[in-house]
């Protein structure tokens, strides 16, 4: 900018300003189209920067959202919810997509530990209301997987005896154990139909991965809750020539 324009400028800043605000709006298409064409044609620098520039005032913007969130939240989830009921499919697709990152499942996580009781009335609640497409949907369910349903039912017993791990072993870890020793029961070798704790609950085994196998229901019923120690099991399964 020239010296004489700078001077201009100072002297008549609220002119100028007023004379580019007329033109915007006069040529609002033009400038609109101009301002596109110059975001395109340096893209990763002005990516570079906003990116730099949100990295460095992080906490302020979160800060601001957070308010502005607190302040229109009716308004937000009006929005949100009339969305969903008009193309539901495309935002749980999104959702799905979005699910799948970790930020996301800590959060997640952080909710469900925070609002244990609250979804648990919700759930309870829901389950009243749709009684009998509940058990159809469960039913289902069953059919499609189910060693989800064991390992739940596993993971309650567990629970109940207030086991270790009973938290953390997840239905894929016991396929894992189970794709170990090749669907097949470590006693006999027969096909496998449970999950065995090779340390029993009962004699204070844990619900961890490590102390899980699959177990045929005769090998099962007959090793029930007796435990005598490490070297017996190892005993035990040499003797059928299984290996460890
Ligand atoms: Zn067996």
């Amino acid at each position: 900018m020239s010296t004489y324009r700078q001077m201009y400028y100072r002297t008549h800043k609220e002119q100028v300003l007023m004379a580019n605000r007329k033109y915007r709006i006069a040529n609002a298409e033009e400038v609109s189209k101009r301002k596109k064409a110059a975001r395109a044609a340096n893209w990763d620098k002005i990516r570079a920067q906003e990116r730099r520039s949100c990295a460095v005032n992080r906490e302020k913007i979160l800060e601001r959202k957070r308010k502005c969130y607190l302040a229109n939240k009716e308004t937000i989830c009006g929005e949100k919810k009339a969305k969903y009921a008009i193309d539901g499919e495309s935002v749980r697709r999104y959702m799905k997509q979005y699910r799948t990152r970790d930020q996301y499942r800590e959060q997640r996580n952080q909710y469900i530990a925070n609002n244990a009781e609250k979804i648990k009335q919700r759930e309870r609640k829901y389950r009243m209301t749709h009684r009998g497409l509940h058990a159809e949907q469960a039913r289902r369910a069953y059919h499609e997987r189910p060693e989800i349903y064991h390992a739940i039912k596993a993971r309650r017993r567990a629970m109940e005896r207030v086991a270790s791990g009973a938290n953390y072993t997840t239905a894929t870890h016991i396929q894992h154990r189970k794709e170990i020793w090749g669907n097949l029961c470590w006693i006999c070798g027969a096909v496998a139909t449970a999950t065995d704790h090779v340390k029993p609950l009962a004699a204070g085994g844990s619900h961890f991965p490590a102390n899980l196998r699959p177990i045929c229901k005769s090998c099962n019923s007959k090793k029930g809750s007796t435990w005598k120690g490490v070297n017996h099991v190892n005993m035990f399964a040499k003797a059928k020539g299984c290996h460890l």
